[in-house]
């Protein structure tokens, strides 16, 4: 249906140069900025509800973050049983850091944000997506390159959750292998990074140098699958990396025990679909295992 003469339309550009966009009409523009780090465009969708995109690229839809946000921090945390101290990479909207907080396990997360304008206009514009974790007082919010604070860092996490943008712009750091040695050096022992690492359908090449990377810093290096709409293509996958092989492969039982002590509801994740999630395609697996 050809644009209405006063619409605009917000064109995803992640594919453009292999010859595939899609658009989101944007009803309305909340805000719009280049914010030296990158372009920032808050709007609301019909479909999707509020949207923020960044370079051109969609990061979080009101209508499907759940499912990224739920799946992001709690096939992690449960896995790991005894998770104390996070590290959140990126995850500027919140949404990441919302999920953790829910953990009252959890007794301090650290998250590492390179543009506190995406923080500041999504506690404004989308504070829906963050629901107040920004004041968790478990929280210790750093403004800085994520790929730094790893070499510098002188604690150590139990997770770390890598909710980067694609690796473009100012998060392609946070794809390269020093990056990755340098979060491993962050890891207690036992301890599990995952990464947004894209949809395997479209960005194979990205799943496959990330899993490589890992192969050569980790015992494990694998990842796992969740759907979300809005990042169109197929199932999207996580990173996993990890010296402790028995993290990917907790019993069910202990899932559902570990989950229903968590003592929260969730609208994506179950402890059925956190094992579902590592049971890879053959097109996923021929990638991530090539
Ligand atoms: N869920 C989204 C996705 O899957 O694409 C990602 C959401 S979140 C908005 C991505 C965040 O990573 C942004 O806030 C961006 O500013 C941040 N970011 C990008 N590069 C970074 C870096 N080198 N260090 C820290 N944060 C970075």
């Amino acid at each position: 249906m050809a644009a209405g003469p006063k619409e605009r339309w917000v064109v995803e550009t992640l594919y453009e140069t292999e010859g595939f966009t899609c658009s989101f009409r944007a009803d309305e523009v909340r805000y719009e900025e280049e914010t030296g780090q990158q372009h920032l465009v808050i709007f609301d969708n019909a479909l999707f509800g509020r949207m923020m995109a960044l370079d051109g690229i969609t990061q979080v839809t009101e209508r499907d973050e759940f499912i990224y946000h739920e799946m992001m921090t709690h096939v992690p945390i449960l896995a790991h049983g005894r998770a104390g101290n996070v590290l959140i990479i990126g995850g500027g909207d919140g949404g990441i850091l919302r999920e953790v907080v829910r953990h009252k396990s959890v007794e301090h997360v650290t998250m590492v944000e390179i543009d506190p304008a995406v923080t500041d206009f999504c506690k404004k514009h989308l504070p829906g997506i963050s629901a107040g974790a920004f004041d968790d007082p478990r929280l210790d919010l750093v403004f800085a390159d994520g790929a730094k604070f790893v070499e510098e860092a002188d604690r150590k996490f139990d997770v770390i959750i890598v909710d980067s943008t694609d690796p473009v712009g100012p998060g392609e750091v946070l794809f390269r292998e020093a990056f990755y040695r340098a979060a491993a050096g962050c890891l207690t022992p036992g301890g599990v990074i995952v990464t947004q690492n894209g949809v395997p359908f479209m960005q194979g090449a990205e799943l496959r140098g990330t899993i490589e990377k890992f192969g050569r810093i980790f015992k494990v290096a694998s990842c796992y699958l969740a759907t979300i709409p809005t990042y169109v293509g197929g199932p999207m996958a996580m990173g996993w990396g990890t010296d402790d092989a028995s993290l990917k492969d907790i019993p069910l039982a202990e899932l559902e025990a570990r989950f229903a002590a968590a003592g929260f509801d969730t609208r994506y994740y179950t402890p059925e679909v956190h094992k579902a999630a590592f049971a890879l395609p053959r097109y996923v697996r021929d990638i991530a295992e090539a």
